[in-house]
């Protein structure tokens, strides 16, 4: 891209932010008496975490092949997304793009902000409408690859890294289950590059909050001095540590919710309450139903829980790739409903 001048996107609150020097900043041993945190000397969860979380650092290093200095851990992914508006968007003046049907919380963090947001739909082929997006001006882009919840990889993004004069955040969430590359390949290409990912979805850790985002360097010095000290809990470092520690374990489960997602899809193709399934790189499928809103009560009625998606892709249901038997009674459920309706319909 042409030349990016970092600064010139920073809020200049953030840019001449001194940030909160934390008793660990100071003193970074890890033996000793340590009289220095006003901490409760008993127990076992009594120390600070480190704020720094080096060691889950140096692992995901290791594992992404990203130095240390390009990667920033938050308390899931939502947190960064917050500070990506704190850091970027001045509140009632900046302005945020964003490509509806998407994830929820862009507009919502941009809202908490008071940041105006800019909408420019997915296409019909729910790929972005780069042109459009292009044609406004705004500090910063949310792009969601694969998409929640249409499930398909954007094409193009590349062309926005390198015609779009602000931020582009690629919210990777979902890219464990895709058979393509991310784009922390490109980190090194452009400067104005924000991959997020998370240990909430194929790692297996929603319960533990941990996000991770991998920028420039001087992006992730910009997000750590902003963050609060403390964001990611001594427990939640710990968890992600022990995931990262048993890649088979990662591989394992991966391989069935895959195999999984094919056999749903196959399964549900053969119903007739179903009018289509789009094409998934996520561990979800987006179901086209004949009527979503009844279909949705219908199965929370026999205590199967699916996102009902019919406000914002219309006649469709979003539904997660569970075990095989939590599958299989999905199917079972809706291959029932089937029935009943056909009972109804001949006057049974
Ligand atoms: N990004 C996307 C696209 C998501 O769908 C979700 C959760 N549904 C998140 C981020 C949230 O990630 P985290 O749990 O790390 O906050």
């Amino acid at each position: 891209m042409e030349k990016f001048d970092l600064e010139t996107l920073v809020r200049p609150n953030i840019l001449g932010l001194h940030p909160y020097s934390s008793a660990r900043d100071e003193f970074t041993g890890n033996e000793g008496i340590f009289l220095d945190a006003n901490e409760n000397p008993f127990g076992q969860n009594n120390r600070y975490p480190d704020p720094h979380q080096r060691l889950l650092k140096k692992a995901l290093s290791e594992r992404k092949q990203i130095p240390v200095e390009n990667i920033f851990i938050g308390n899931g992914s939502d947190e960064a997304i917050d500070l990506i508006y704190r850091i970027f968007c001045e509140p009632q003046r900046d302005r945020v793009i964003i490509c509806p049907p998407t994830y929820g919380m862009y507009e919502v963090s941009a809202n908490i902000n008071n940041v105006e947001v800019i909408r420019v739909p997915l296409n019909d082929q729910f790929e972005l409408d780069i042109d459009k997006m292009l044609s406004h001006r705004a500090q910063c882009i949310f792009v969601c690859s694969p998409n929640n919840p249409t499930g398909n990889r954007l094409q193009n993004i590349e062309r926005l890294l390198r015609e779009f004069h602000g931020i582009v955040v690629v919210d990777e969430a979902y890219i464990d289950f895709s058979s393509e590359g991310s784009f922390l390949e490109k980190l090194a290409d452009y400067p104005n590059l924000i991959v997020m990912q998370t240990f909430s979805k194929a790692w297996g850790l929603a319960g533990a909050r941990v996000g991770v985002a991998y920028a420039s360097e001087a992006i992730i010095a910009l997000m750590d001095k902003t963050k609060p000290p403390y964001n990611v809990s001594a427990l939640n470092q710990a968890e992600a540590l022990r995931a990262l520690s048993n890649p088979l374990e990662f591989e394992r489960q991966l391989a069935i919710i895959l195999e999984q997602r094919a056999w749903l899809e196959k399964e549900l193709k053969e119903l007739a309450v179903v009018r289509h399934i789009y094409p998934s790189d996520a561990n979800f499928l987006l179901v086209e139903v004949t009527d979503a809103n009844a279909i949705y009560q219908y199965l929370v009625d026999k205590k199967v829980v699916v996102r009902n998606r019919h406000s914002v892709v219309r006649h469709c249901l979003r539904i997660t790739v569970g075990t095989p038997e939590e599958n299989r009674m999905v199917v079972k459920c809706l291959s029932e409903k089937v029935e009943d309706e056909e009972s109804w319909r001949v006057g049974r």
